[in-house]
């Protein structure tokens, strides 16, 4: 769901870091980033997870456990950066922010479902072979934007928010997956989708040959 705040007149930095989140878009953080963690699509202290209102971003704070969303592990930054709580924000809150410019969406999901990740070091696009893999999905694209690069890296979010503007989900390769959607919500059933899909291809496909491909 979209809150609308009460601050969302003022200048986009005004009042960062004074304003209360809102019980409902908390919860909504705390359920979806337990079902993250506990679903597997997530390691301990990987992924993230935020919610745009009409001024600003609300995104998970770097190194917090998405098993274990408190209050403090929320953070909220302007829509365009730099801003005075930046680096308190997720590594790739660069990313989150490319994504909201290029696209409609309320919330976005950064995980790392393995199966999916696996795929993504062996093809440049996945195409679902279940039912809803192929509605909720359709083709999924796999982005290749560096493992040595720095998380949030340029690169990145211009890779991942252009692909974003056709499609629900996109993967980055041997990295994990970004989502959008009007919601946290919409947002985990793709992430959730795309993992399923990419188990049944991954058992369909057999076991690859030995050793990682070249990044
Ligand atoms: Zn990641």
């Amino acid at each position: 769901m979209l809150i609308s705040h009460a601050f969302d007149d003022k200048s986009p930095n005004e009042g960062l870091g004074r304003n209360m989140l809102d019980e409902a878009t908390f919860s909504a953080f705390r359920d979806i980033g337990r079902d993250l963690f506990l679903r597997g699509l997530v390691s301990s202290h990987a992924g993230n997870l935020s919610v745009r209102t009409r001024a600003t971003i609300w995104i998970t704070r770097t190194g917090s456990m998405l098993g274990r969303i408190t209050h403090e592990d929320v953070i909220e930054v302007g829509q365009v950066g730099p801003g005075p709580l930046d680096s308190r924000a997720s590594s790739e809150l660069a990313v989150h922010r490319a994504i909201y410019g290029a696209t409609g969406a309320g919330a976005v999901i950064h995980a790392h479902p393995p199966y999916a990740t696996l795929l993504s070091m062996l093809q440049n696009e996945l195409l679902p072979v279940d039912l809803e893999g192929y509605r909720v999905l359709g083709r999924v694209l796999v982005k290749n934007t560096g493992k040595a690069k720095a998380a949030g890296a340029p690169e990145s979010a211009g890779a991942v928010s252009e692909a974003l503007k056709e499609h629900r989900i996109v993967l980055a390769k041997g990295h994990g997956s970004f989502a959008r959607g009007e919601t946290l919500e919409a947002a985990y059933m793709a992430t959730s989708s795309l993992e399923a899909s990419s188990f049944y291809l991954y058992h369909l496909l057999g076991q690859p040959g030995p050793g990682i491909p070249e990044q």
